[in-house]
């Protein structure tokens, strides 16, 4: 599942380059997207934002209507200068907005529906959505302006008590915008073991952790925005992925950057994703 950061770069990187322009080209291989279309014509609208909640991304059209997509696992924005060659096969397509410069293309993404201002207010989905780790984080030009409710998260994590730390993380419901990456990342940078039960975990410890997990997506979205500035370093292999940085990610067997100790790795949960951790910088909690 792509991390929140991930999703809110794309917002950001789509809002730069559509925002304010017309659409002249909505085309969508989901039923259900085109007859909005034929009722309400996208095409000929303005683009007023591109924003991210959560896992969602959110592009906004004058006249009051919004697309929301959400990527699940496999699904990704383009964007590509109008009349260039696409990385991906033109059958993974699923929704397009084109400008006269440029065009948005949604591959292979599960999730498209077409909204307004209201049925956006009323989705069951967003509105379960725990505190988005990156608003108010100043990142995006868009609507993320809303103030970050640190404490939300707190006493949405409390009514989990019986939920283990790391699960707790993962849950939208709880706080929005932790992926399976920066889950293992969080809880080594706050030193707290994934698998301790959230009830055995002090007010304290969980303001901590929340703290780290708010830095460490905000540093994400900063430096990666800044991915021209050589200073960053990160040109070099073009590479997104994050793992090259990382402190237990996908390090399993391999030795701590901070004491050494062998990396561990576990499957858990139904989709048996890997939790990564040091044994000796995150031991096991007293309960
Ligand atoms: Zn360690």
């Amino acid at each position: 599942m792509p991390e929140g950061d991930t999703i809110f770069r794309a917002a950001a990187t789509l809002h730069r380059v559509l925002a304010g322009k017309e659409v002249t080209r909505f085309e969508s291989v989901y039923p259900a997207l085109t007859r909005v279309a034929e009722d309400r014509p996208i095409v000929g609208r303005t683009i007023e934002s591109v924003s991210a909640r959560g896992k969602h991304l959110l592009i906004a059209f004058s006249g009051d209507l919004i697309l929301r997509t959400h990527m699940r696992m496999n699904g990704s924005w383009h964007i590509y200068p109008a009349g260039a060659r696409w990385q991906r096969s033109a059958h993974e397509m699923r929704v397009l907005v084109g400008t006269r410069d440029a065009v948005a293309v949604g591959f292979n993404v599960p999730v498209a529906e077409l909204l307004t201002a209201q049925t956006l207010a009323q989705h069951r989905q967003l509105r379960a959505l725990g505190p988005d780790l990156l608003s108010d984080t100043g990142g995006s030009g868009s609507s993320q302006s809303e103030p970050f409710d640190r404490l939300e998260v707190i006493r949405r994590l409390r009514a989990r008590g019986g939920d283990a730390i790391g699960d707790a993380l993962l849950n939208q419901r709880v706080v929005a915008g932790i992926g399976n990456v920066f889950k293992s990342e969080i809880l080594f940078v706050a030193r707290i073991d994934p698998f301790a039960p959230v009830s055995s975990l002090s007010h304290a410890e969980l303001e901590r952790l929340v703290a780290v997990a708010r830095e460490q997506l905000a540093g994400n979205v900063m430096s990666r925005s800044q991915t021209l500035s050589p200073a960053i370093g990160r040109r070099t292999t073009r590479s997104l992925d994050p793992r090259e940085k990382l402190w237990v990610y996908g390090r399993g067997g391999r030795g701590c950057r901070r004491c050494g100790a062998l990396i561990r790795s576990k499957k858990t949960g139904l989709d048996a994703r890997l939790t990564y951790w040091c044994p000796a910088c995150q031991p096991p909690h007293p309960q």
